[in-house]
């Protein structure tokens, strides 16, 4: 699901942050993204634009929880479109990219019971979900009859 440019400009500039010509194509770009992206993909998009500027930009909507970003094996992180406002974590699909975010109560019982091992308490966590999507899963059935 895309997002609004203007809507990604709008929680920049709520949070103090000038919205200087070079931030708005970067909020533009990403607005167009329906799956995740990589940094690297929008400044491939905007060559006019600098890598320090398009990383910034990144880095301040994922801190005003309008984009999330995903740690992902051995890769470069990936950011995908924040659906949910409350904690949430996500399932990525390693082939495609694809993103699901869900709430799932069992893993937070799972980081409580967790918590109980360590000495330190568990401020904050990272979970994620490595999968195979259902659209990719259908294409290798697919290739498999063929
Ligand atoms: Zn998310
Ligand atoms: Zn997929
Ligand atoms: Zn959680």
């Amino acid at each position: 699901m895309p997002m609004e440019p203007n809507d990604l400009l709008a929680v920049l500039e709520d949070r103090g942050h000038r919205l200087t010509g070079p931030r708005r194509r970067v909020a533009a770009a990403i607005a167009t993204k329906a799956e995740s992206f990589t940094a690297e993909e929008v400044c491939g998009e905007l060559p006019g634009v600098g890598r320090a500027t398009v990383y910034r930009t990144i880095r301040l909507l994922v801190d005003s929880e309008v984009i999330c970003k995903l740690a992902l094996p051995g890769g470069e992180p990936r950011y995908t479109p924040a659906r949910a406002t409350y904690h949430h974590h996500h399932a990525v699909c390693l082939r495609c990219g694809a993103v699901e975010e869900f709430r799932d109560s069992t893993v937070e019982r799972v980081v409580k019971a967790a918590g109980s091992d360590l000495t330190g308490q568990i401020v904050a966590h990272r979970i994620e979900f490595y999968v195979l999507c259902r659209s990719c899963m259908a294409g290798d059935a697919v290739e498999g009859k063929q």
